[in-house]
C-alpha cells in the first residue's frame, strides 16, 4: 500500500512519545523531527512539512496549555488534522444532480490513469443507476482511441471518438473499423464537442470527456486543453494522478490548476508500494478534495475516498466507521442488530467472527462447513486457550482440511478480536478515530 511506510513512522513516532514518562518539550520535538524526517523522505514538499510543524507548535503551547490537560491527546490530534488538513481543502467535491446532465473532464499528466479511471469512474456511477457515456478527445496517444473503446465496450458504455487523424493536418481522412468507414479527426475541440453534444441527445446524464496526456513544459498541449474545456464548459475537471509521482508533483499539479478549473483529485496505483509523498503535496496544490483512488488495474479496483478514516488507518488507528459499514454491507439484514449488540457488550466470540464471514473471507474461503464443526461452547468462548490440539484435530477431520488451515483460521480470529479491542479502546479513549470525524 503506498504511504505505508510514512504510515508506519509517523505512528512509531507517535507511539514513542506515549511512552515518555512525562510529556515536555523537548518529546514533542523529538516527535515532530521524526515526523518531518519521515514527511520529507516520503517526498512530501519542503513547505508543506515546515508549516506543518509550526502549525503543531502554536496548538501545543506548552506555557498556554494547563496542568491537567492531557498533552499527549492534544498533540495526537494535531498530528492527525494537520495529515488531514493536507488532504482536506475544506470544501466539498462537485455533486452530480438526478434530472441534470453533468460533463466531467478528466486531465492529468501521460500514463497517471486517466482513460483507465475514466471507465472506472462510468462503471460506479453506472452501477449507482447513472447513465454515463464516454468521449475520448486524446487524439495524442497512438491507442488512447482504441484503449477507451475496449474498455466502454467491455463495460456496456456508451462511447465516442474517433481515430487519430495527421495532427495538424486538416485534410480528412477515413479508416475502416469493423467493416464500417469511419472519418479520422486530429482536433480534440471538435471531438469533445461533436460526443457532448451527442450524448446530450441520448439523453446521458452524465458525459465523461477523456484528454491526452501533458506536463506543463508542453505549452501547445496546455493551451488545447483550455480549448477542450472552453468549449465542453465541463462541470468538474478531475485531476488523475499516479501515487508513485516523485518531487515534481506539486509543481505539475499547480500548473494544471492555474489553467483549468480543478475541482476533484482521483489518485491512482494506491495498490503500488510507492513513498507517496509527492501525491500529498501535489493534492494540496490542487486546493481541491480527492474523491477517488484506484486501488487496481481492474474496473471495480476503484474506492471512494474519505480523509479522515484514510489518515485514521495510515496511522494505524483502525477505522472504527469503515469496520461498521463493512458490516452493514455484508452480514444479511436480520443479523445485523444482534451481531452489533454482541460486539457492543465486548465479546468478540468465535461465533460473531464466523458470521462476519466475508470481513474474513480467506479464513472461511479456507474452512467451509467450520462452523458447523465447532461446538457451542468453543463458538461463545473468546479464549482461544479452549482450542487445544485435540478440538483442533477434531474440527480438521470434521470440515476434511488440513489442520494448518484451522490454525490458520483460528490466528485470523485472534488478530480480528485484537483489532477489535484495539478499536474499542480507542472508541472510549485517547485517540479515537471516530470522535476525530
Ligand atoms: P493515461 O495515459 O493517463 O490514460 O493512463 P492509462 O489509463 O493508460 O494507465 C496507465 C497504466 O496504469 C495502465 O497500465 C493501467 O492499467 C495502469 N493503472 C491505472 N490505474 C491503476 C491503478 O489504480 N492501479 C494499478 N496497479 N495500475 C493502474
Amino acid at each position: 500500500m503506498v504511504l505505508a511506510q510514512l504510515g508506519g513512522s509517523i505512528s512509531r513516532a507517535l507511539q514513542q512519545m506515549s511512552n515518555a514518562t512525562m510529556i515536555d518539550e523537548k518529546v514533542l520535538n523529538d516527535c515532530l523531527n521524526d515526523i518531518t524526517r519521515a514527511l520529507l523522505q516520503s517526498d512530501v514538499q519542503f513547505k508543506l512539512v515546515g508549516d506543518m510543524q509550526t502549525n503543531i507548535k502554536k496548538i501545543v503551547n506548552f506555557d498556554d496549555l494547563a496542568a491537567g490537560h492531557n498533552k499527549r491527546k492534544i498533540i495526537q490530534q494535531a498530528i492527525f488534522n494537520e495529515l488531514c488538513k493536507i488532504l482536506d481543502p475544506g470544501k466539498p467535491a462537485f455533486t452530480l444532480k438526478k434530472g441534470e446532465t453533468s460533463v466531467v473532464m478528466f486531465v492529468g499528466l501521460q500514463g497517471s490513469g486517466k482513460t483507465t479511471t475514466c471507465t472506472k469512474y462510468a462503471h460506479y456511477h453506472q452501477k449507482k443507476g447513472w447513465k454515463p457515456a464516454l468521449v475520448c478527445a486524446d487524439t495524442f496517444r497512438a491507442g488512447a482511441f482504441d484503449q477507451l473503446k475496449q474498455n466502454a465496450t467491455k463495460a456496456k458504455i456508451p462511447f465516442y471518438g474517433r481515430p487519430n487523424g495527421l495532427r495538424g493536418n486538416f485534410i480528412t481522412d477515413f479508416v475502416m473499423i469493423d467493416q464500417e468507414l469511419v472519418y479520422t479527426e486530429s482536433d480534440p475541440v471538435r471531438i469533445a464537442v461533436e460526443g457532448v453534444e451527442r450524448f446530450k441527445k441520448e439523453n446521458c446524464d452524465l458525459i465523461i470527456v477523456d484528454t491526452s496526456g501533458r506536463h506543463k513544459q508542453e505549452a501547445a498541449l496546455f493551451e488545447e486543453m483550455c480549448q477542450v474545456s472552453e468549449a465542453t464548459k465541463p462541470d468538474l475537471v478531475i485531476f488523475v494522478m499516479d501515487s508513485s509521482i516523485g518531487q515534481a508533483a506539486f509543481d505539475q499539479a499547480q500548473a494544471f490548476k492555474q489553467s483549468v478549473a480543478v475541482g476533484a483529485v482521483i489518485v491512482t496505483k494506491m495498490d503500488g508500494h510507492a513513498k507517496g509523498g509527492g501525491a500529498l503535496s501535489a493534492v494540496a496544490a490542487t486546493k481541491s478534495p480527492v474523491i477517488f483512488i484506484g486501488t487496481g488495474e481492474l474496473t471495480d479496483e476503484f474506492e471512494v475516498f474519505d480523509v479522515k478514516p484514510f489518515v485514521s488507518r495510515l496511522l494505524g488507528m483502525g477505522d472504527f466507521s469503515g469496520f461498521m459499514d463493512k458490516i452493514h454491507e455484508i452480514v444479511p439484514m436480520d443479523q445485523q442488530a444482534e451481531l452489533l449488540q454482541e460486539l457492543s457488550e465486548g465479546t468478540f466470540t468465535l461465533r460473531n467472527f464466523l458470521k462476519m464471514g466475508p470481513i474474513v473471507l480467506e479464513a472461511i474461503s479456507m474452512l467451509p462447513g467450520a462452523s458447523q464443526e465447532l461446538m457451542p461452547k468453543e463458538l461463545d468462548s473468546s479464549n482461544l486457550k479452549l482450542m487445544n490440539e485435540s478440538r483442533i484435530m477434531r474440527i480438521a477431520r470434521g470440515c476434511g482440511r488440513p489442520v494448518r488451515d484451522v490454525m490458520e483460521m483460528l490466528e485470523k480470529y485472534k488478530t480480528t478480536a485484537k483489532t477489535w479491542k484495539r478499536l474499542k479502546i480507542s472508541k472510549k479513549g485517547d485517540m479515537n478515530a471516530q470522535n476525530m470525524r
